[in-house]
This record gives C-alpha cells, sequence and structure tokens, in this order.
C-alpha cells in the first residue's frame, strides 16, 4: 500500500459537489445527491456537466469500498484500472436508479434519450462497368448537425422552458366534428415546437441556429462501389444521418441501382450477350470481337467445322462479374446467338445447296395420295402478337361476367 507515490491528493472534490461534510452518512449523501440532481437535471434545464460531476461524486461516494478509497488517495485512485472505475456509468443510470425513472413525470427523459434517428436512403446510380471494375463517388450531402455553439441547446444560456402550446408533452391533439355526434380525435406533433416539448425564450435563442439547436452543413461522403456489388446492394454510412437533440444519429444509406446496359445484361455472377450470325457464319464459321467492361477485346471465334444453330447458348468462362469481395473469381459470359436467315433464294442457289447439303428427307408422294389431300395456304404470323390480341379478348371476355371463371360453362352457352 505504501508502494504509492506520496503525493498530495485532492480527496474533497466530490464532498464539495454534492455539498456535505467529509464525515456525511450514506442518509445525508442520499439527500444532499437527490436535491441537487433535480435541481441541476438537463431536462430541467440544468447544466449536463455539473448533473454528470454530481452522479459520479454520488456513486464514489455511496460506495463504502470506493470512498475509502478516494478519502486515502483521491480520485486518482480511481481512475486505476482494476479499481473498480470512476463514473465510468451513464449519470441518467444513477438518477432513475434513484428514483427508478424519472420524477418529473411525462415523457420519460431516458426514452427520449434512446430515441434513434431515421435512416436517409439514397438510391445511387451506377452503370455495370462500376459493377465490374469497382469505383468510387464522391457525393455532396447536405444534413444537420447540433449546433456547436449552444452544444445543441438551442438557447444562450443552456437552459429551456416547458412549451406551452403542448405542456412540456411534444403532442397536441385536435378535435374534428365529422358530423352529429360524431368526434374524431387526433395527436399529431406540437407545431410550436416541432415535437421537443420545449421552448426557448427569445432572449435566449442561440445566435447561430436560433434556437433550432441544430445547424445545416455540408458534406462530402465518398461512396466505394466494389467489384461485383449487386443492383440493390446497400453502402451504408453509420451515424452520418440528421443529427437531432437527445437522438442517436441514423445512417445514410445508399442503394444501388444499376443502370441498363446496352450490351450486356447481369444474372447473379454472370453476364449475358446476344449476338446474331448470318446464316453463313453460323454453317462455316465465324469470329468477332466483344468489347468487355473494362474496355478489353475478346476473339470470339467458332471451332473448325462447328455449326450454330438459332437459339444456342455458349459461355465463355471466367469472363462474367467478378463475385463480391472475391474478385478474382468470376462468373461465366453466356452468348445467346440468333442466326439470321435469308428471306428468300434463288433456284440457282437452291441447287447450288441441294448439292452440298443433306439430301432432302421429304418422301415421295404418289398422285392417289396427292389427290386425297386438301390444298392449303401458309401465310405469315407474327406469333406472339396473335398470342396477345387472344388474351386481351379472353379478359374481357371474364370481365364480362364474373360467374364464368371456367371454360366450361362458357361451352356451353357458345353452343345454344
Ligand atoms: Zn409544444
Ligand atoms: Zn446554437
Amino acid at each position: 500500500m505504501f508502494g504509492r507515490p506520496p503525493k498530495k491528493s485532492d480527496n474533497t472534490k466530490y464532498y464539495e459537489i454534492l455539498g456535505v461534510a467529509k464525515n456525511a452518512s450514506p442518509e445525508d449523501l442520499k439527500k444532499a445527491y437527490k436535491k441537487a440532481a433535480i435541481k441541476n437535471h438537463p431536462d430541467k434545464g440544468g447544466d449536463p456537466e455539473k448533473f454528470k460531476e454530481l452522479a459520479q461524486a454520488y456513486e464514489v461516494l455511496s460506495d463504502p469500498e470506493k470512498r475509502d478509497l478516494y478519502d486515502q488517495y483521491g480520485e486518482d485512485a480511481l481512475k486505476d484500472p482494476g479499481m473498480g472505475g470512476g463514473g465510468g456509468h451513464d449519470p441518467f443510470d444513477i438518477f432513475s436508479s434513484f428514483f427508478g425513472g424519472s420524477p418529473f413525470g411525462g415523457g420519460s427523459s431516458r426514452g427520449r434519450r434512446q430515441r434513434r434517428g431515421e435512416d436517409v436512403v439514397h438510391p445511387l446510380k451506377v452503370s455495370l462497368e462500376d459493377l465490374y471494375s469497382g469505383t468510387s463517388k464522391k457525393l455532396s450531402l447536405s444534413r444537420n448537425v447540433l449546433c456547436s455553439k449552444c452544444s445543441g441547446k438551442g438557447s444562450k444560456s443552456g437552459a429551456s422552458m416547458k412549451c406551452p402550446g403542448c405542456q412540456g408533452s411534444g403532442m397536441k391533439v385536435s378535435i374534428r366534428q365529422l358530423g352529429p355526434g360524431m368526434i374524431q380525435q387526433m395527436q399529431h406533433p406540437c407545431n410550436e415546437c416541432k415535437g421537443t416539448g420545449e421552448s426557448i425564450n427569445e432572449k435566449d435563442r442561440c445566435p447561430s441556429c436560433k434556437g433550432e439547436k441544430v445547424v445545416t452543413e455540408k458534406k462530402v461522403l465518398e461512396v466505394h462501389v466494389e467489384k461485383g456489388m449487386q443492383n440493390g446492394q446497400k453502402i451504408t454510412f453509420p451515424g452520418e444521418a440528421d443529427e437531432a437533440p437527445d437522438t442517436i444519429t441514423g445512417d445514410i444509406v445508399f442503394v444501388l441501382q444499376q443502370k441498363d446496359h446496352p450490351k450486356f445484361k447481369r444474372k447473379g455472377d454472370d453476364l449475358f450477350v446476344e449476338h446474331t450470325l448470318s446464316l453463313t457464319e453460323a454453317l462455316c464459321g465465324f469470329q468477332f470481337i466483344i468489347t468487355h467492361l473494362d474496355g478489353r477485346q475478346l476473339l470470339i471465334k467458332s471451332q473448325p467445322g462447328e455449326v450454330v444453330k438459332p437459339d444456342q447458348f455458349k459461355a465463355v468462362n471466367d469472363e462474367g462479374m467478378p463475385m463480391y469481395q472475391r474478385p478474382f473469381m468470376r462468373g461465366k459470359l453466356y452468348i445467346h446467338f440468333t442466326v439470321d436467315f435469308p428471306d428468300s433464294l434463288t433456284p440457282e442457289q437452291c441447287k447450288a445447296l441441294e448439292a452440298v447439303l443433306p439430301p432432302k428427307t421429304a418422301t415421295q408422294m404418289t398422285d392417289m395420295e396427292l389427290d386425297e389431300c386438301e390444298e392449303t395456304t401458309l401465310h405469315d404470323v407474327n406469333i406472339e402478337e396473335e398470342m396477345r390480341r387472344k388474351q386481351a379478348a379472353q379478359h374481357e371476355a371474364y370481365d364480362e361476367d364474373d360467374e364464368m371463371p371456367g371454360g366450361a360453362q362458357r361451352v356451353q352457352c357458345a353452343q345454344q
């Protein structure tokens, strides 16, 4: 014990803060704290620093072990790690453990203190190139921050009064007559104090924020869009939303919105690209260049003798999107082929083709068989258009009579 440097330590401060004698009894301490804490509570316009000091002093002196330590060595002994620490507790916790909640009734100060501010969500448009290579975007946003001049109190003195408009509750009730004997009661935030329940004397208003407690600040945020991020993915800046008194500041959240790409479609980690081949290319081979999202030129070519059929897919491994947080892994690049057939051929072209292509499979028909057949005419259709028209007609029929959801009854009706 005597290994400590014999330095003269201040061991009277806590007693002075509480305004008690050094030999005060626990009851005296309790009484003194209770009186001073109510007087200095920030919700009653007290100084938060003073309030904190009171809580700290009381926390130490009300604990016999800590009090003993403090009496011998002063405040420093309590700061020693392993000594139980001095004043590490929330002064509001100490206060409410004393009173079992708020002694002021109504809106509990603790409840207000823990209110969480709203998150601010911004969409952030990005190109597929951005998501492929990664990028960072600087965005300038304006937000509310607590006024530094008045530490978010809104007043020069730090004092505030109950709002006269709502008696400090922050809410107002309005009554609306809906009809004879019918009344609607509506609760809404008080317009005079904007729901804070407080009002600040005009002369006492902080000149910097005009009593608003917050000022607007421009802030530049740098958003890092990482390789492989997805459409809809969120990038969060914790605690960067609007500040407000007694509020845990919410987050700024950017939601990525991928712009459509003229060439590539993305599905998860894979990319899809459309390519049209001429019939000759489809049959006799092709090569072409795809400029990738990072500007690299990919040479795409067929194997000798290979034939590509209409609607066929082929893939290049590892040329899809980089995977999020594993950018060295990549999905596939799928190529969807369309084959552009010629609209018509001359008899000479047909003859030339028949000479090299596999023979026709059509069976030879006898004249008698042909005589028994009925002649038909094929005509061009746009099948999607036809289907759409049919579906629309069907919907219309349903709308006319809701009692015929199925087809059975309809058929019966039609047959009559
Ligand atoms: Zn009010
Ligand atoms: Zn201010």
